[in-house]
Order: structure tokens, then sequence, then C-alpha cells
């Protein structure tokens, strides 16, 4: 394999792109220039430790200042209702949520979906610390779950996937917290990523 053959190789596992995107984007590079490719390698090798895993949503955020933190901004701050836990699919849906600002929880990126044609991915999604999480949160009153999932046949596997854990979880002596789901208002087909902040804001409004 050729180094233009590899780096086509590499884009196509981006997610939502194509032989022929792949195609595009190993060519620009190609047209960068010398300094520019090199400073997109850089970045690009530098990233591991400017940007780290949250330990409790597992979202990846910037790290701003010397002290290294293992939680991000919104799992750190106690402002937030720490009895809500909204799952997504990706760390782009929560960017998304936050745009919409009506939302005050906390999250946990489950690390994507399961296909409806290909439920086998589900082993590679992070269903065992989703377990772990609302097991761990009980105590300290976690009382509702809400599913943040696009809204079409993947989205709906995923919801079913998710509550499938959540039913298996260990309550002991406390309550099953409610589990809601985004309301309509969202359309058919979209993804939460490309919603417009008003039309979360209603979503989540007519949660249920
Ligand atoms: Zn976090």
């Amino acid at each position: 394999m050729t180094a233009l053959d590899q780096l086509i190789a590499h884009f196509e596992k981006f997610p939502g792109i194509g032989g022929r995107q792949a195609k595009r984007f190993a060519f620009h590079v190609l047209t960068m220039g010398k300094a520019e490719a090199e400073n997109l390698a850089h970045l690009i090798a530098t990233l591991d430790g400017a940007v780290v895993e949250c330990a409790s949503c597992h979202r990846f955020f910037s790290v701003t200042n010397s002290t290294p933190t293992p939680l991000c901004t919104i799992c750190s701050n106690n402002n937030r209702d720490h009895a809500k836990l909204l799952i997504v699919a990706q760390d782009s849906d929560i960017t998304a949520i936050e745009r919409s600002g009506i939302y005050d929880g906390l999250y946990l990126v489950l690390g994507g979906s399961v296909p409806l044609l290909h439920s086998e991915d589900q082993k590679k999604l992070r269903g065992g610390t989703l377990k772990a999480t609302i097991e761990a949160r009980l105590p300290g009153g976690l009382t509702e779950i809400i599913l943040a999932f696009a809204v079409n046949p993947d989205g709906e596997n995923t919801a079913r996937y998710v509550e499938s854990i959540i039913n298996s979880s260990d309550y002991g002596v406390l309550e099953k917290p409610s589990v809601t789901e985004l309301g309509r208002g969202l359309s058919t087909g979209s993804e939460l990523e490309y919603a417009d902040p008003d039309t979360i804001k209603n979503a989540l409004r007519n949660r249920g």
C-alpha cells in the first residue's frame, strides 16, 4: 500500500466518510503545503494528553490548565442536577444539547449506537459502564434517566438496548429511576447533533 492509499484508508474510517470523500481529503492534504501538513500531523500526534476522556461521562475534553483533572466541567459542576442522567450516542450530541441551554443534569456517552442490522455492535459500547454508573449514582439520588438518540430505526434499537441495561441493573432497596425519552419535535430521521437548539429545547420539554 502506498502512503497515499494508507492516508485514504484512514480517512475512510472516519464516521460518515465514503471512499470518494476520503480521496478528496487525501488530495486536499497533498495540496496543503509542508508547513500546514506538519502542523496537522503535530496536532493529531499531541492530542493525546491535551484532550482527555472524562472519568464520569466519558466525553473528551481539553485540559486547560496544568493540573490534570479526571472530570469535565459539566461533571464537576455542583450547580448541575446530579439526579438526572442523559444518555447520548456520541460526544457531539452533548454539544448540541448544551447549545439548547435547557438541560442542567449530567450525561453519559454510550460511544455509538446499535444499528438494527448489526446488533453485535453493542459489544463496542459502554453498556457495562452505564450499568456501573447507574448503580453508583443511585444512593446519591438518581431519579431520572433520559434517552436521547436519533429518531430513526437505529436510534430506536439503541434505546431498547439501553433500556435492557437499565432494567437489568441492581436497585436493591432503592427506587428505580424513571426512564424518559426525548419528545417528538425532533423530526423523523434526525440526528441529534444536527438539530437546532429550539428543536432540542422542545424535545427535552416534551420528554416522557
Ligand atoms: Zn464529564
